[in-house]
This record gives structure tokens, C-alpha cells and sequence, in this order.
């Protein structure tokens, strides 16, 4: 068993409940066992499957079935349990949690010495017509089926395709497409509409122009400072940022990647237990996506500081069941992003923000760290910090 300092385990076997099996909760289920062999852990998750999303653009070239770990699998590897259920709690029913130390899943009652919820964020919606689509679709049908499916490829005449956002995701699935569509030899016409003036304009400028010059060299269609607000049959119908200028354009199939809501957001302490009414719940913590800490660490919606809160919430449950009960604060900071262009290339920043790194170097590191949230898929946690 390996050594956490500040933890002298009192030798009783925890029971914990992790809501929602994505990245922060393997995180927390790879920890826990690392220190406590025997702990035991329910997995409450309305999925069958663990995805792997961040590679759900590459859906375009590999089946989706790649990406997807089922849950069954998970519970033999690391003797966990997996109850299939979605449980969506707001602050009174996590006070009552702490108070009750069970929680009713399915109709049967789950004991617990700690909660941690990791059941990350949702996509932020609109109304949809049948021709446009978001996330979660493609988290049920590989985007090569679902452009396929809707794309006639015989069709002469050029078809539009409009993805809407142009944020890490959206741009991650436009270069995915125009690469299927090359691939493909399907006729249609790429376009991105997106709300401010250049893209991934959550980072620095050096990003915006790298992709930028590469969506030039692929022939796809920019509309900066656009907003989106409706589709009916084949046309899209659209607005200027600023003029109010409403217009609308051909569209055959539009894709829409509007963010993430965050209306469940769990406000935490530095430790990673749930804050209620400023004072933080002894048994219930939470990582990921749907949490807040307040703290100097990172507090990206990313794959990394999900990871990293994941771990430090188990560290951190770990120490409070203990002898000491001395906590650890959250300090990560993330070390670099990178967002892929396609299957040969990459923008990101490493070390520093303003760092910025394309091509294949951005790929390999992008790589290295795909490959390296596998290794704890399997149980070899290789993060370091
Ligand atoms: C296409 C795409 C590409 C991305 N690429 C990158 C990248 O390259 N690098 C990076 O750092 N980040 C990336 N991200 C962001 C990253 O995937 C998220 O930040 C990360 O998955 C968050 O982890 P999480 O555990 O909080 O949530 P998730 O991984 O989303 O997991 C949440 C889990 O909770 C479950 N759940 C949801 N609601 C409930 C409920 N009510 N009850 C119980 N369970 C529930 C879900 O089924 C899911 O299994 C990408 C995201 C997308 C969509």
C-alpha cells in the first residue's frame, strides 16, 4: 500500500459513494484504492459506459466504441460497484446526506462514510430542429454515421455544413469534419459561426491565428461576431454581434457547441468539501467539472484539473477518516492545453500561457497525455502532480 503523508488510517473499511464515473471520479476510484486497498466504492453513473471524451471528435475516424469503457469492465478491474442511476442534488438534499449518511438510490438505501460528486457539467441547450444536433449526440452516434446519415453523398450540388461555437470543442470537431469530408470525397461546404471575433478567444491571440490560418488553408468558411438563433428546414437563420443585422444562409445540417451549463456547480472549500450556507459538509466533497473551489488552484473545465481535484478530494477524504485529519488545499495550476486541428495537427501552450506550440510537437504532447489518463484507466497513476 502506498504512503500518504498526514494519513494514519483508523483500520476501518470506508464506504464511499462517488456520483458520476467521468474523468474526476476514475481520479478519485484510482486513488482511493491506491491507499486503501479495500476500500469500498459505489459508482452511481446513469451511463453504461465510462467515455472518454475527449476524444469524441475523433469519432470521425474511429468507432465511438473505442472511447467507451463499460462501466462492468471498471467493476472488475478495480472491484468497485457501478449502480446505474442519475442523481442530481441541490444543497438541502446534500445537507440531509450529511446528516443521514445513506442516500436512497434506485429504491435501495447506500451507506456512507463520504460522498464525492463528480457528475460534471452539462451541454448547454437550445431548440433543436431534426437537422441540428449538439454533444450529446455524438455521444450516441459516431460523428461519421451522423454526417453520413445526413449528407447525401452522390449529391453534385454542394451541401453546408455550420458548426456553431468556436471554442476548444467546436474547433476540435470543424477540423475533424473537413478532414472526413476530404476523406470521404463527400461535396459540402464548411462553414463556423461563431459569436466573437476570432476563435478560441478564451486563449491567447497566437491560438485564434494558428487555427485560423489553417481553417484558411482548408476552405471553411468563417463568420466571426454571428450569432446563431434558429434553424427551420435547410436554412439557418442568424444575427450580426453589434448591428443586430439579421440574415439567414444555406445549411443542410448545423452542429451546435454552445459551452457547458453550469447551473449545477458545487461550491467547495479549499479542500474540496461542499460549502452550504459558508459552512463546508464534513462527508461530501466534490471534483470535476461541477465544482468550484475556492481556492488558488485551477478551476478550468478540463480534463486536467478534473483529474487533479478528483485526486486530491480521495487524498483529502482519506485524511479526514484518519487519524489527523489534516487537509491538503487545492494548488494545481494546469500545465498546458492543447487543442487538436484535424489528425495531424495541433495548437497549445505549454508551461506558460503565452507559450504557444503547433504542429507536432503540440500533437505528441496531446498524445502524452491521452496516453497517460489510459495508464490510470488501467490502475498506473503516472501524474506526477
Ligand atoms: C469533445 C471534447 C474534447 C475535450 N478535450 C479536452 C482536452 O483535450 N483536454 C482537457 O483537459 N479537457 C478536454 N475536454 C474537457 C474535459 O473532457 C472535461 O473537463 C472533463 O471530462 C471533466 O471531467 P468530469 O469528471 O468533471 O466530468 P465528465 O468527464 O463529464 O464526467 C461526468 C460523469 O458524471 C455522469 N453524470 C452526469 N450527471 C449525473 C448525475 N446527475 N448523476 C450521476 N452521474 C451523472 C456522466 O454520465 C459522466 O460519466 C474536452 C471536452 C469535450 C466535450
Amino acid at each position: 500500500m502506498a504512503f500518504l503523508p498526514f494519513y494514519i488510517s483508523r483500520h476501518k473499511q470506508l464506504k464511499i459513494v462517488i456520483v458520476g464515473g467521468g474523468y474526476a471520479g476514475i481520479a478519485a476510484l484510482v486513488t482511493f484504492l491506491r491507499y486503501m486497498p479495500d476500500v469500498d466504492i459505489t459508482i452511481v453513473d446513469p451511463r453504461s459506459h465510462h467515455l472518454k471524451i475527449t476524444h469524441l471528435h475523433e469519432t470521425f475516424r474511429y468507432p465511438l466504441q473505442d472511447f467507451l469503457i463499460p462501466f462492468s469492465a471498471l467493476e472488475r478491474r478495480f472491484g468497485c460497484r457501478h449502480v446505474c442511476a442519475m442523481l442530481s442534488p441541490q444543497e438541502e438534499t446534500l445537507r440531509q446526506w450529511q446528516n443521514d449518511k445513506f442516500l436512497v438510490v434506485n429504491g435501495e438505501i447506500l451507506e456512507f462514510d463520504y460522498v464525492l460528486v463528480t457528475s460534471g457539467s452539462a451541454v448547454a441547450k437550445m431548440d433543436k430542429a431534426e437537422n441540428v444536433f449538439d454533444l450529446d449526440d455524438f455521444m450516441a452516434i459516431p460523428g461519421s454515421k451522423l454526417l453520413s446519415n445526413r449528407l447525401d453523398t452522390s449529391k453534385k450540388d454542394e451541401q453546408f455544413i455550420s458548426v456553431i461555437g468556436g471554442g476548444a470543442t467546436g474547433i476540435q470537431f470543424l477540423f475533424e469534419i473537413a478532414h472526413f469530408l476530404r476523406r470521404q470525397k463527400i461535396e459540402g461546404k464548411l462553414r463556423l459561426i461563431h459569436g466573437m471575433d476570432r476563435v478560441l478567444n478564451q486563449f491567447t491571440a497566437g491560438f485564434s491565428a494558428y487555427a485560423e490560418a489553417r481553417m484558411s488553408d482548408l476552405d471553411i468558411d468563417f463568420h466571426p461576431n454571428t450569432y446563431y438563433y434558429g434553424q427551420e428546414g435547410d436554412s439557418i437563420f442568424l444575427e450580426t454581434n453589434g448591428t443586430g443585422q439579421k440574415f439567414s444562409l444555406p445549411s443542410t445540417i448545423s452542429l451546435l457547441f454552445l459551452g457547458k451549463k453550469t447551473e449545477t456547480l458545487f461550491f467547495t472549500n479549499v479542500f474540496g468539501q461542499v460549502m452550504v450556507e459558508r459552512k463546508p459538509l464534513q462527508n461530501i466533497f466534490a471534483a470535476g467539472d461541477c465544482s468550484v473551489y475556492q481556492s488558488l488552484g485551477s478551476d478550468t473545465l478540463t480534463a486536467q484539473s478534473a483529474v487533479r481535484k478528483g485526486k486530491l478530494a480521495a487524498r483529502n477524504i482519506l485524511r479526514h477518516s484518519g487519524s489527523f485529519k489534516l487537509l491538503e488545499p487545492y494548488l494545481h495550476r494546469d500545465l498546458g492545453y492543447v487543442i487538436s486541428l484535424g489528425p495531424a495537427d495541433a495548437v497549445g501552450w505549454l508551461a506558460l500561457e503565452g507559450n504557444v506550440v503547433g504542429g507536432m510537437p503540440a500533437l505528441m504532447i496531446k498524445e502524452l497525455v491521452e496516453a497517460q489518463y489510459d495508464l490510470l484507466l488501467t490502475g498506473i497513476d503516472t501524474y506526477l502532480i
